[in-house]
């Protein structure tokens, strides 16, 4: 038993924890590298209407690794957010959406669209934050409603009273907030209806077997019938098939992002899957 605990109290030398610890570390100079040479690239993946038009889009990042290939966030954004790289990279992905709503305002394919950037919460916290937005919506004349920020429960919920002043002096630059991944969090309805939100994301764990599982039918048509007594839109994420957009437009669902329409794309193969699509409507 002793002997047990005496082991347990050595982990720190165990090998696999050193490797644990120095991959990490790796991880941690190669993000500082790819910070510095600009390898991280937005892809683009679309949003849809009931009526099966693109409403807009929302930017997803990648990393574009030297040796690797494409890494998704997944694999990098908990070491960024932990180091405070994030801050810094947010900085690049506001700029950086920005710009690209600024050409998509310029064409008539795509002059319609909004764009949506998730927003890590310790960019989000920042001091300047807002100074930084507004001097990017200046610099690329984002019109009002076009950019909508992507936050989660967790963000909103501690300092509640911050949040909700720092998100109206942001919806009085023009910028809308949806709630990504909801009903995933905790957040009361106390506080939801506190909340300057434009839109609530179904989170895709509901969508995934919306036809066949009944408590996820229950869920996703409280979510709606809830956004609407708010008056709040809501799109559904992770829609794979017809049968969950058919559930969906039953629901009373009208906006949807998912694999059925497109994966996240590179700009110029999103731009093309726009100019189709706009082709497509016109000929319809
Ligand atoms: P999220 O914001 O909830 O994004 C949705 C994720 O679901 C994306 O994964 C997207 O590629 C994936 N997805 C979309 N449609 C489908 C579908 O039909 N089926 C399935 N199975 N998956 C689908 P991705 O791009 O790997 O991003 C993962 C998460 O990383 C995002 O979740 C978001 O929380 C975070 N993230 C992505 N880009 C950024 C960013 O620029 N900044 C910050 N702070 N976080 C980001
Ligand atoms: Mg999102
Ligand atoms: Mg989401
Ligand atoms: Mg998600």
């Amino acid at each position: 038993q002793a002997k047990q605990a005496g082991r347990n109290t050595v982990r720190f030398f165990n090998p696999q924890m050193q490797a644990e610890i120095s991959q990490r570390m790796k991880l941690e100079s190669e993000l500082h590298q790819a910070v510095k040479e600009q390898q991280f690239e937005l892809f683009y993946q679309v949003q849809i209407n009931h009526q099966m038009q693109p409403t807009g889009a929302e930017a997803l990042l990648r990393w574009r690794h030297p040796t690797k290939g494409i890494i998704t966030p997944i694999e990098f954004i908990p070491q960024m957010e932990e180091s405070g790289l994030i801050v810094e990279l947010g900085y690049w992905i506001l700029n950086s959406a920005c710009e690209q709503l600024d050409q998509w305002q310029k064409n008539s394919h795509t002059k319609n669209l909004t764009l949506s950037i998730n927003v890590s919460s310790k960019q989000f916290k920042q001091a300047q934050f807002v100074e930084q937005c507004r001097e990017i919506i200046h610099r690329y004349h984002i019109a009002p409603q076009k950019l909508k920020m992507e936050l989660t429960e967790s963000l909103l919920l501690d300092d509640i009273n911050g949040t909700i002043k720092q998100m109206h002096s942001l919806n009085a630059l023009g910028i809308l907030f949806s709630l990504d991944d909801f009903g995933t969090g905790y957040s009361s309805l106390q506080y939801l209806k506190k909340l300057p939100l434009y839109q609530l994301k179904i989170d895709r764990s509901f969508v995934d077997e919306l036809t066949t599982n009944n408590s996820d039918q229950s869920i996703v048509k409280m979510i709606i019938a809830m956004a609407n007594s708010l008056g709040v839109n809501v799109i559904a994420e992770g829609v794979e098939t017809l049968e969950q957009q058919h559930a969906l437009i039953q629901m009373g669902c009208e906006h949807y992002q998912g694999y059925r329409y497109s994966k996240p794309l590179p700009i110029d193969i999103f731009e093309q899957y726009i100019q189709q699509a706009s082709i497509n409507a016109y000929s319809a």
